[in-house]
């Protein structure tokens, strides 16, 4: 059985064993909300799987925990442990980058991980991240970025 480390938007954090690695995600203990998985956590007890794939990312804002730090981040190695992988192992590529959201501002220009991530490290906030990342994608953007201060 798959360990799997969940953590909740109230802020917990806990480990569970699964049945499979298709379970259903478990409440929260702490505050009752259906938690997500930390995909870049799992220990295996059982046989071996690829890291999840862009197809499994969430492709949501809400879906990535609107924008959790740690969530993105995770989701951001798991990729990328992915990709290495798929030099190895051709079958495991996919083409598309990985969307992290397609919602609202992003619907033109949908928001991949690896713009996410790159920007959280900038910022240290995916949050902020995401809301850099939607400032750059409004029209006339391109002299709002570094002469105004910190907005
Ligand atoms: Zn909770």
């Amino acid at each position: 059985m798959p360990l799997f480390d969940y953590r909740c938007g109230c802020g917990a954090r806990f480990e569970r064993l699964q049945p499979s690695w298709r379970s259903a995600d478990p409440d929260c203990p702490a505050c009752g909300d259906t938690v997500h998985r930390l995909p870049g956590s799992v220990a295996l007890t059982g046989s071996a799987r690829p890291p999840a794939g862009p197809d499994e990312a969430p492709t949501s804002w809400e879906g990535t925990g609107r924008g959790d730090r740690e969530y993105v981040a995770a989701w951001r190695r798991t990729l990328e442990n992915r990709q290495r992988l798929a030099e190895k192992y051709p079958e495991l590529s996919t083409k598309r980058d990985a969307i992290a959201a397609h919602e609202g501002r992003f619907e033109r220009a949908p928001l991949t991980y690896r713009e996410l991530a790159g920007r959280a490290a900038t910022s240290g906030d995916a949050t902020r991240g995401a809301a850099e990342a939607a400032r750059a994608r409004r029209p006339g953007a391109a002299n709002a970025g570094t002469s105004g201060g910190d907005a």
